[in-house]
């Protein structure tokens, strides 16, 4: 057992005896000891019983993230290796759906019991986020033990962006065991291939967490002009030309992501002239195409977090409306469209909302078609709503 406690005030347990992995510095009561930054300490309720044990953070306002709910647990090398092997065994049985995807979220944070710790792999590469002071504390016994049981060649650790400046973490991009990864790293998702920059690449190098809405997005494709805003490196995009799309138009404000894009339709040896590629602002690209009634029959919108705080959640709701009139707007007769929203603070139903306003706004009749969400090595803990940032909508237009 750890020797500093953190004592909660009356009744502030709840939320720990519900598994909820976070102690916020408002339910302390007191703090014994002198824990440093990431060190295990036990969390006590107002009479003195254990409820948890958990790392200690002092830069954060979350000051503890809980490893164990088990009063007799010991937080040791030896309980990462459980954990790491019950995340792997967990992806299993359900993770790999696609027989032919290399890449694969291996360790999903809270949801998958550690906190901070998010490892995606691509093919013999791992590259690993450690967001929080426990997660860089225990992040080297975490790299062996999955470097042992997945048989890697490197980790890179990408532990950068706002987490740190909320955890009080400074930014880290370095290998942290094995062999540094090459520039671009090759992966294949649904018998596409891509070139993955686990360097300069957004989050970890690719959005996995879209594997299966890029899978669904090749519906029906055959013969439809496809607009893919927010193209990142194509994915959606791809997959919609893979299907038999007629003409697939990447739209993104970033010049490299859109050559990224057409490298990767080159790696594939798609028709590059059914391909367009257009940088700019999404929300201004869209609204010109309106004014000039130009048409889709299908429109993926995968926009980046757009509330980034409580205060902000109105006008991102804002923001997603406008986005999903245009769209509408933008729509054939009989077209559809694939709407997501990666901020956890919109909640799945004020989304829907948000989109059915936006459809009537259009004078639009649409349908849901399908509830989208995260692939199944994206697992949420149902005491762990956070994790649930990730939803989306297909939408069928009259
Ligand atoms: N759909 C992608 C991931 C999208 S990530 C996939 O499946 O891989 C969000 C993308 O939006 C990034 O590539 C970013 O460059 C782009 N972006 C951010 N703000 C934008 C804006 N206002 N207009 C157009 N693109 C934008």
């Amino acid at each position: 057992m750890s020797t500093a406690t953190l004592t909660l005030k009356t009744g502030r347990e709840k939320s720990l005896l519900r598994r909820h992995p976070w102690v916020f510095s408002g339910a302390v009561a007191r703090l014994e000891g002198t824990p440093k930054p990431g060190e295990t300490i036990t969390i006590l309720n107002a009479k003195g019983n254990i409820l948890a044990h958990g790392a200690y953070a002092d830069r954060s306002q979350i000051v503890c993230r809980i490893w164990s709910f088990h009063a007799d647990e010991t937080i040791d090398p030896s309980f990462f290796r459980k954990r790491v092997e019950a995340s792997l065994q967990r992806r299993a049985i359900f993770g790999n759906n696609c027989n032919e995807c290399t890449g694969l979220r291996l360790i999903n944070a809270e949801s998958d019991g550690l906190p901070g710790v998010v490892v995606d792999r691509y093919g013999d590469w791992l590259v690993g986020q450690f967001t929080s002071a426990g997660a860089q504390a225990w992040k080297h016994d975490l790299a062996t033990v999955l470097m042992e049981m997945t048989g890697a060649q490197g980790l890179l650790e990408r532990t950068e962006g706002d987490a740190c400046s909320q955890e009080g973490l400074p930014e880290i991009r370095a290998p942290l065991l094995g062999i540094p990864p090459p520039e671009t790293i090759p992966l294949r998702e649904h018998g596409l291939d891509y070139a993955v920059d686990p360097w300069q690449g957004h989050k970890t190098g690719f959005y996995l967490d879209q594997k299966d809405n890029r899978l669904i997005a090749r519906e029906g494709c055959q013969g439809m002009r496809v607009l893919n805003t927010f193209a990142y490196s194509g994915g959606f995009g791809l997959n919609a030309m893979a299907a038999g799309a007629s003409h697939v138009t990447h739209l993104d404000s970033s010049t490299t992501l859109l050559s990224q894009a057409a490298a990767n339709a080159r790696l594939n040896h798609l028709p590059e002239d059914r391909f367009d590629y257009c940088k700019g602002n999404a929300f201004h690209k869209l609204r010109e195409w309106r004014d000039q009634n130009r048409t889709f029959d299908c429109i993926i919108l995968d926009p980046p977090r757009l509330a980034d705080s409580q205060a902000g959640l109105m006008r991102a709701a804002r923001a997603y409306k406008d986005l999903n009139w245009l769209a509408f707007r933008l729509l054939a007769p009989g077209g559809r469209l694939l709407t997501f929203s990666c901020s956890g603070r919109v909640a799945a139903d004020l989304f829907a909302k948000v989109v059915a306003d936006a459809a009537i706004d259009a004078g639009r009749n649409a349908m849901i078609q399908r509830h989208l969400g995260p692939p199944a090595d994206h697992p949420v803990a149902l005491a762990f709503p956070e994790g649930r940032y990730l939803k989306g909508l297909l939408c069928v237009v009259d």
